[in-house]
């Protein structure tokens, strides 16, 4: 596989540092990433970046894998099929966790940092990344996106 450059289209998200405005970015090589709310820039991306050099936007070398997807709704949806299933059917359950794996299997997998929460959508290589470690996670003191302290 080809980790440097030839990349198609990809995005990164991130949340402002300065506002908490979270925003999407499509991003390209030596691209400023500027906040549309505050219009600070927290990063730009380095010329000739690939995925192995790390995260573009903190420069982090720990990126992990995740389904790109509302992790709470697939959650959720097993949520609603358990209570349903006890409550009248456990077919209910059986086809809630099937329509859940059906969900899941079709959703992209996206890259984003321990440190700084980037997520970084359509670039190669993320297949190859170590899904969520928590105890890497617990060395940057990484909060999961929406957990304010
Ligand atoms: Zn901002
Ligand atoms: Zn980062």
């Amino acid at each position: 596989m080809n980790l440097s450059g030839g990349q198609g289209e990809w995005t990164v998200a991130f949340e402002c540092d300065d506002c908490g405005w979270y925003y999407r970015q499509q991003a390209a090589p030596s691209q400023e990433l500027t906040c549309p709310q505050c219009g600070i820039s927290p990063a730009t991306i380095p010329p000739a970046w690939a995925l192995e050099q790390g995260c573009p936007v903190c420069g982090c070398r720990h990126l992990y894998r995740r389904k790109d997807f509302n992790q709470l709704l697939g959650i959720a949806l097993v949520g609603l099929g358990a209570v349903l299933g006890v409550l009248i059917s456990y077919w209910f359950l059986l086809a809630f966790s099937l329509l859940d794996w059906v969900i899941y299997r079709r959703i992209a997998d996206l890259a984003a940092c321990y440190r700084c929460a980037a997520e970084l959508r359509g670039v190669d290589g993320t297949a190859l990344l170590e899904v969520f470690d928590h105890h890497t996670a617990e060395i940057y003191e990484f909060k999961p996106a929406g957990e304010k302290t």
